[in-house]
């Protein structure tokens, strides 16, 4: 298991994200803004502010 630090491309807050993969999606703790995981590259993960609409959280 690879463990990725990486800064919210949001709130800049660093997050620890492990077994990821792309396209997953993980939140921010600090600003909670969904992240989708875009590119996965040795030691480094790309992050993007995740589309709002397109998944039923059962709000
Ligand atoms: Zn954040």
């Amino acid at each position: 298991m690879q463990t990725f630090k990486t800064p919210c491309p949001i709130c800049d807050a660093t997050l620890n994200l492990s077994d990821v993969e792309v396209t997953e999606i993980v939140s921010c703790p600090e600003c909670r803004s969904r992240l989708v995981i875009g590119k996965i590259k040795s030691n480094q993960i790309q992050l993007s502010e995740a589309p709002a609409v397109d998944e039923d959280w059962g709000e």
